[in-house]
């Protein structure tokens, strides 16, 4: 199947879905192809009476459906079915998602698509088997924590994964009894729209997913401090998250689950398996194009093999495959946009300028789009802007030590702590530093999430609060009652 295609021969829906209603908008922020630069649509922007129309909108599908309260089977029937449907109609979706993205077409049907379809499928299995409990307490009392759907439920995804981070969010929601008002980043908006009509084609009672396509300031602070919203799921940037808590804090309280930067370490001891560790390391970091959170974009090497492991780590990196992100051959992502390429060149330029040694990259690729090289900075201190802000690009820092101690010091993040990585064949030492990493997730001798969905994943520090994927994100979208009866 060859998915390559046309950019300008796709047609876009350009608009908002409440109910079962697309609703035709003018593109108010110009976007542009990460692949090309060519401007190619702009995204409407959803004010405070949209936003509450989809709010109304999705109050009275539960009322009608009664979605939280029908036999849990028929949810995770519905879910399986919407599942299903995405399956079938993943080459549609993967051209809206390659179009706008950083995604490449050929990664998508087999990738981002399979696994968002399979996240479905395993949040809809906890409708039907995960409840309330019964607790202990003397025998004159019965005592029950009862667990019971929020609501409506408004979630807020970034532009880097569209379609799966739609899915973590919505899976759990819906499993859990819930309606969604979701908002898309304004930069990837187009296969959300095209998800959430999927779901009412396979089934969905019409109005329990609702689309607003917009910016944060107006579109997402409408959501965030929207009284009838009971509780935010949000994924993206520290700066942002801060932004919401604060528009939070100002109107009014309801509980939140931030899912937010990071700028993880990865420790490779002189006795790990290297090639192993050469091809995670580098994966990881040009995933993307290292527009990923859990991105393990800080390299920590014991000091007698950094030479041999930056030799594997060069080589991988030269001869990345850069074609736009319709050609299905290209291996290799663009960056979301010229002012964030410019960004990760102004980043890079500071840290060579404070000692910083690139020894691969360093610059924007030639060519057309915002393609940027494949880059390694040695060098680096603490104190480096490389080592401190979140890149989000290609970018590796390489830093060695000689103990455990240092590797453990210079691994720790003043703000971040979402993900590390642990290089290592001594059980004992991967044990023991795992106990001490300061971060929501560490992989040892491997980088990156199974196909399980059943580690939750989020961070410490600054990095979020609560929990995507897993038993804790379908948990974080009901809320708990405490019974206790005199019988
Ligand atoms: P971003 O914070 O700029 O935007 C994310 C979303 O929030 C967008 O939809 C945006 O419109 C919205 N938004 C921005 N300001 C808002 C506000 N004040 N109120 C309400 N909504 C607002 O992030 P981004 O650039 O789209 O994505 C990259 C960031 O996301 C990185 O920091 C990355 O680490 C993070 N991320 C985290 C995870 C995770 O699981 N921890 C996963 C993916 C991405």
């Amino acid at each position: 199947m060859d998915l390559s295609f046309d950019p300008d021969s796709l047609s876009l829906p350009v608009g908002h879905f409440v109910g079962e209603h697309f609703i035709v908008a003018d593109g108010i922020i110009p976007m542009h192809r990460p692949s090309d630069g060519e401007a190619y649509a702009g995204c409407p922007v959803a004010d405070a009476d949209l936003v509450d129309q989809a709010v109304q909108t999705a109050k009275a599908a539960l009322k009608e459906s009664n979605w939280g309260g029908v036999r849990p089977r028929e949810r995770l029937n519905v879910l399986h079915r919407w599942a299903d449907l995405i399956e079938q109609e993943a080459e549609t979706l993967a051209r809206l998602e390659a179009i706008a993205s950083t995604r490449p077409v050929g990664q998508l049907v087999d990738g981002d698509i399979a696994i968002s379809a399979e996240q479905i499928r395993f949040f809809a299995e906890f409708a039907d088997k995960e409840g309330s409990d019964l607790v202990p307490t003397d025998d004159g009392n019965l005592g029950m924590i009862m667990t019971e759907p929020y609501g409506v439920v408004g979630a807020i995804t970034p532009w880097n994964f569209p379609i799966n981070m739609a899915a973590w969010k919505l899976g759990p929601a819906l499993a859990a009894g819930n309606a969604v008002v979701l908002k898309p980043s304004e930069m990837t908006p187009f296969s959300t729209i095209y998800l959430a009509q999927l779901a009412v084609r396979a089934g969905l009672p019409a109005g329990l997913i609702n689309v607003v396509l917009g910016d944060g300031i107006t579109t997402g602070s409408a959501m965030t401090g929207h009284p009838e919203i009971a509780k935010i799921s949000f994924t993206g940037s520290t700066r942002a998250g801060s932004a919401i808590m604060e528009n939070i804090a100002r109107t009014g309280v309801k509980p939140m689950t931030l899912e937010l930067g990071g700028k993880s370490p990865q420790i490779v001891f002189a006795d790990a398996d290297l090639d192993k560790a050469a091809a995670a390391i580098t994966a990881s970091i040009l995933g993307n194009a290292g527009q990923a959170c859990v991105a393990g974009s800080r390299l920590i090497v014991e000091k007698e093999i950094a030479a041999r492991l930056i030799d594997a780590i060069k080589s991988r990196m030269d001869g990345v495959i850069a074609r736009p992100t319709w050609d299905a051959a290209s291996q290799y992502s663009p960056i979301i946009s010229e002012r964030q390429r410019q960004r990760i060149d102004g980043i890079v330029s500071a840290s060579v300028s404070a000692g910083g040694d690139c020894l691969v990259g360093g610059a924007c690729m030639d060519g057309p789009g915002y393609f940027y090289a494949p880059t390694l900075v040695a060098g680096v201190d603490q104190n480096s802007p490389a080592i401190i802000e979140e890149i989000f690009g290609p970018v590796l820092t390489l830093q060695t030590f000689e103990d455990e101690e240092e590797a453990l010091q210079l691994a720790d993040h003043p703000s971040y702590g979402l993900a590390a990585g642990l290089f290592t064949r001594d059980l004992s030492r991967a044990i023991r530093l795992t106990r001490r990493l300061q971060a929501g997730t560490v992989w040892v001798n491997r980088y990156g999430r199974s196909r399980d969905h059943i580690l939750p994943t989020g961070g410490y520090k600054q990095s979020g609060i609560g929990k995507d994927l897993g038993r804790e994100a379908f948990q974080a979208n009901r809320k708990s009652k405490s019974v206790l009866i005199s019988l």
